[in-house]
């Protein structure tokens, strides 16, 4: 009887937290909104670095104008910070450190976006972090240069990196990009066969780490990796999976009791891909490695890429992810494109509506728009519409 006490006080504590974070997740800033709208922004950019060489005042005076409370950028690519680090060496080129120093005085959120296992520049030196898929091969086909996720050393130094970032700037959020293994989904049709998808990461390394998660050897050293990504496909199928959302979920954890135990109050956002369970036999486990189960463990918010025109659907899919996760407690920021790559026009401004009023249903606690630079030509009438599109929508929310 005293042991079920005991378990049942337990309990109740147990309860009480987890209804106390929910309360506590919402954006500090600003205390009027508790719904998040912020852009993401690519400072290193040569249209955004051009704008707003002189002073991001303006660009802050926009925001806020607009009616966003939140930015999220990125302070560092590759293996280049764009401030003073001890881990990277440093790109004089952006005054990122003003930027922070004006968001900390405004009333705008920030969230600083880690590019985690995309790294180009790293694979110079470290020919071992190409990652190779079913097929055996290790070719890069476009720029979406990502390393290998299982390599110790790699993580240790993004580790690093993400520590250092929050003790020297004490951001709202931390956005996690890059964080699963390589696919290039802007270039994968939604109605793709799950077979035509390439699927890592079959290298010696990780091949060796999968052995001892099973405690099993794969047959011959001497099999192709095709061979070998078939007896395990055949075999171990499920274990596979298990080991792959594992690596990707133990980063996301380290990472985030890491940020914390520097800045407690500090929200982690995982960008995720924008596919449901049933695409490509549940791909975003079993090809990308994102079990948002796993990783939820701790207040983690997800912000799947719900990039209509890229994905070449209608904006309505953004309604249907949504609605497929409104039985769930994860806590989503949906991620919607402003315009098509590279061109105002071909996102109609009543499509972009439709986006905005589709990302914003339940069970969404907030929008993160992609990106500023691709309104950069403000004086283009597509980008004043929109923008004056996003200001109407923030305005009657927060009347609401
Ligand atoms: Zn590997």
């Amino acid at each position: 009887m005293k042991l079920k006490y005991i378990v049942s006080i337990v309990i109740c504590l147990f309860a009480v937290t987890v209804i106390f974070r929910q309360d506590t997740l919402l954006p500090r800033r600003p205390k009027n909104s508790s719904f998040l709208i912020g852009f993401k922004i690519y400072p290193q950019q040569h249209e955004f670095q051009q704008i707003y060489k002189d002073s991001f005042r303006p660009f802050l005076i926009d925001i806020q104008q607009i009616g966003c409370n939140a930015v999220f950028f990125p302070v560092y690519e590759y293996q280049t910070a764009f401030y003073h680090s001890q881990i990277l060496p440093y790109s004089n080129d952006l005054a990122i450190s003003n930027l922070v120093d004006e968001l900390h005085k405004s009333r705008i959120a920030f969230g600083i976006i880690c590019p985690v296992f995309l790294d180009p520049e790293r694979i110079q030196d470290r020919p071992d972090l190409i990652p190779i898929d079913q097929n055996g091969t290790d070719d890069y086909t476009n720029w979406q240069k990502m390393v290998c996720p299982s390599d110790s050393a790699f993580r240790k130094q993004r580790l690093q990196l993400i520590a250092e970032i929050v003790r020297k700037f004490h951001p709202d959020y931390l956005n996690l990009d890059f964080v699963r293994y390589p696919c290039t989904w802007e270039e994968i049709r939604l109605d793709a066969a799950p077979e035509s998808v390439r699927n890592f990461c079959y290298c010696p390394r990780c091949l060796d780490q999968f052995q001892k998660y099973i405690g099993n050897s794969i047959p011959s050293d001497s099999l192709a990796v095709r061979s070998k990504s078939k007896w395990i496909d055949q075999n171990y199928s499920t274990e596979w999976v298990a080991f792959k959302t594992d690596l990707i979920a133990d980063f996301v954890h380290q990472a985030s009791y890491l940020a914390k135990s520097i800045s407690p109050d500090i929200h982690i956002i995982i960008h995720t891909l924008p596919w449901l369970p049933d695409l490509f036999g549940n791909g975003i486990l079993s090809i990308v490695g994102q079990d948002m189960q796993k990783m939820a463990a701790g207040d983690i918010s997800f912000a799947p890429m719900l990039y209509h025109d890229i994905l070449g659907v209608e904006p309505q899919y953004i309604r249907k992810y949504l609605a497929s996760y409104s039985s769930t407690n994860y806590r989503l920021l949906p991620s919607i494109q402003i315009s098509s790559l590279g061109n105002l026009d071909t996102l109609t401004v009543s499509e972009f509506a439709s986006a905005l009023e589709m990302a914003a249903a339940p069970p969404s606690r907030g929008i993160i728009l992609f990106h500023w630079s691709s309104l950069s030509e403000t004086h283009h009438p597509s980008a004043q519409t929109k923008l004056q599109i996003i200001a109407d929508f923030i305005r009657t929310a927060n009347s609401q």
